[in-house]
């Protein structure tokens, strides 16, 4: 059985969130509800949901904020956002702003719509299991640990152990920079990555096979490396 999804829903007007949070419910996953902003995000950080649907006009912190606060936080930027905005123009606005939210729905919404917004959404951040997440998708890559695969695209492309572990932590963090300390002390040895400067030759191998979406993998002159957060 597939691990039941926490979702986050911040919403102040009552009927709303009784239609919002039914529906969710209704389809299996576990909802946790705020009415007020501020009570919102204290919520997310703490329970670090797997998403968050947001409305925009809040009491104390308004849903912009909030998508800004979490798309601002190492530990909680991978959490889909999904705002609830009340007229189509007004969703053009929230995409534009570049706060991160990944999607919208205008109210007033279908349950159907709902759902199949919210499905989507989770479908884009990757089959997760209980033990965190084994498929991480960014950019076009998608590196699944589990399996040990790594895909460009509809390509798979062989790693070696030591590249498909610098992925790995570089995917999972895109914006993040890792220093080559960083790089070593948080792949371990194990994959047989021994010295720094051995990570630059790794690199340059990692990019040669990403061919076109070589620029993902960016150098922080002096400092590391990431990868790029779009
Ligand atoms: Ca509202």
């Amino acid at each position: 059985m597939s691990r039941q999804y926490r979702i986050a829903v911040v919403e102040d007007e009552h009927n709303i969130l009784e239609v919002i949070t039914y529906n969710l419910r209704r389809e299996g996953y576990r909802v946790l509800e705020a009415r007020d902003g501020v009570e919102g995000i204290d919520m997310i950080r703490r329970e670090k949901p797997d998403l968050a649907l947001l409305d925009i006009m809040l009491p104390g912190m308004d849903g912009l904020q909030i998508c800004q606060s979490i798309k601002t936080d190492v530990s909680l930027r991978h959490i889909p956002v999904l705002m609830v905005t009340a007229r189509s123009e007004e969703s053009d606005v929230v995409l534009g702003l570049g706060i991160g939210a990944d999607d919208y729905i205008v109210k007033p919404f279908s349950p159907r719509e709902l759902v199949a917004r919210v499905r989507a959404s989770l479908r884009r951040l990757g089959q997760s299991t209980d033990d965190g997440r084994t498929v991480v998708s960014v950019g076009g890559l998608r590196l699944d640990s589990e399996r040990h695969r790594f895909h460009v695209g509809e390509e798979q492309i062989e790693l070696t152990a030591s590249e498909f572990q610098i992925m790995n932590l570089l995917m999972r963090s895109p914006g993040r920079v890792f220093s080559r300390e960083d790089i070593l002390s948080l792949t371990g040895s194990s994959g047989g990555i021994v010295i720094e400067r051995n990570i630059d030759t790794h690199v340059k191998s990692i990019r040669r096979k990403l061919g076109d979406s070589r620029d993902l993998v960016e150098t922080v002159r002096g400092v590391g490396y990431r990868f790029r957060e779009d």
